[in-house]
């Protein structure tokens, strides 16, 4: 079956520049893998695109690339036109997990395996999930506010509802605070999710938090470095900033140095090239039809989906130089400039 549809499929990427034509002329039709990606916006988007890419082309297939601005339907339409135009197998970071259903049901009713990359797809026939330890984040984050502030009130500023990332992170967070709750050690006096990760409405929740609080909050857990900037200038705008500690994760440039003039807490790094290298390679080998075994399964509410989990790492201002620099997420020069 394969065989058969490896001589029939369409190999069309006209629209497609960086795509040689003449390569539908070759008898070893090469692979081509889809990325629809939800967004670009946060740092580390353009990084998956480009070491993705980067991975794939190592093995001698190759890339094409959607990103649908944080919208559903433009994801939606955006993978079918990959799908139509006869990808081997698509690789998919949902904007919103449950919409992003429709999109493994079509490409399932073309063959077309879906790999769920870095958020889970909810609800639908994924062949594979590859993501850090959601869970895992939030509790490097909570883990690192309670050792600098074991009591007083903590505001939580979380992610985008629609994401599952969101959900897990936020678990781990009070997975780790709830006993301390419970001893009423820490009150959570804000908990509010953010729309679509939109730093603009992460600072409206961190100014609302701060005025239902007389402004004072102790602590600020964000669920992602982007909204910790939010939060920071929000706290500025109270000249709070760098007094209360503040969470974010991604390690991005910004959020590194923030670390290190003492505005941000800590911030958690994930390694984006041993994730793009990982998903690069199982994502060939699955076009090719082989089928890969993993150790975890994760329901996603339809199926137990195969899964791969890498470890996140806390940075905070002692390991900076041991944990992203010597991993070459940034340069020494990049974060001290
Ligand atoms: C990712 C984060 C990212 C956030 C916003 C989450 O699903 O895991 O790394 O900051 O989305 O794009």
């Amino acid at each position: 079956l394969l065989g058969c549809e490896e001589n029939t499929k369409p190999n069309d990427w006209t629209d497609q520049s960086e795509v040689d034509p003449e390569a539908s002329t070759d008898e070893k039709r090469q692979i081509t893998i889809g990325l629809s990606m939800d967004t670009l916006i946060e740092e580390r988007w353009e990084r998956d695109r480009d070491m993705f890419k980067e991975a794939v082309e190592a093995q001698g297939a190759e890339v094409v690339v959607k990103a649908a601005n944080g919208n559903d339907a433009l994801q939606i339409a955006q993978a079918e036109t990959m799908i139509s135009q006869g990808v081997d197998l698509l690789v998919l970071v949902p904007h919103n997990a449950e919409a992003a259903a429709t999109i493994v049901g079509r490409a399932q009713l073309a063959d077309i395996p879906v790999i769920s990359y870095d958020r889970l797809v909810k609800n639908a026939n994924v062949d594979l999930y590859i993501s850090f330890d959601n869970e895992q984040v939030g509790v490097l984050q909570a883990e690192a506010m309670i050792d600098v502030v074991p009591q007083g009130k903590y505001a939580y500023i979380g992610g985008a509802s629609t994401d599952n990332n969101a959900h897990l992170i936020k678990e781990g967070v009070f997975r780790v605070l709830q006993p301390l709750i419970d001893r009423g050690d820490i009150v959570v006096v804000y908990d509010q999710w953010t729309e679509a990760w939109m730093p603009m409405h992460a600072k409206e929740n961190m100014r609302a938090a701060l005025a239902a609080n007389d402004n004072e909050i102790d602590a600020v857990i964000a669920a992602n470095d982007a909204t910790a900037g939010a939060v920071i200038e929000a706290l500025t705008e109270v000249g709070l900033n760098g007094q209360v500690p503040v969470a974010g994760q991604d390690a991005e440039l910004l959020g590194v140095q923030r670390v290190l003039s003492g505005e941000q807490l800590m911030t958690v790094y994930k390694s984006i090239r041993s994730l793009t290298e990982q998903a690069a390679d199982i994502a060939v080998r699955m076009a090719k039809g082989e089928v890969i075994e993993t150790d975890i399964k994760v329901n996603n509410g339809k199926k137990d989906v195969p899964t791969l989990f890498l470890t996140p790492v806390t940075v905070n201002a002692d390991n900076i130089e041991t944990t992203v620099i010597e991993d070459g997420f940034h340069t020494h020069e990049d974060i001290f400039e």
